[in-house]
């Protein structure tokens, strides 16, 4: 099973547990049922706008031994309903990410 670190919405913390994100990680279901069932070994936020903690806390679960890092609904829009605002930096951070980590793990945009 690959191991897999979860970076969400500082601004949905609040009112979102992970729920969902734990469930179909588990499963391999929803925007896991490309690399099947993970091991979630972290469950971090962004830091808040536009995302300043998401370099470092991505690096330090590659380090931990996450394989793939994904990015929640809460920031894609990828709920079912489109229950989630897409997050207006996603355009730098997805640049950000493919460029220091795209090469070494694989980055999932949506959980469920
Ligand atoms: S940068 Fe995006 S994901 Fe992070 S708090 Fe702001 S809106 Fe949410």
């Amino acid at each position: 099973m690959k191991k897999a670190g979860i970076i969400r919405c500082l601004n949905t913390e609040a009112m979102c547990p992970g729920t969902s994100c734990f469930r179909v990680a588990k499963e391999g279901k929803a925007c896991f049922s490309e690399v099947g069932p993970v091991e979630v070994i972290g469950h971090v936020t962004c830091g808040g706008c536009p995302g300043k903690e998401i370099l470092p806390r991505a690096l330090k679960m590659v380090e931990k031994g996450a394989e793939i890092i994904a990015l929640s609904s809460c920031m894609v829009n990828k709920a079912p309903g489109g229950k989630y605002f897409s997050c207006p930096f996603l355009p730098q951070i997805k640049e950000m990410l493919e460029s220091a980590i795209g090469d070494k793990v694989t980055i999932i945009y949506g959980t469920h």
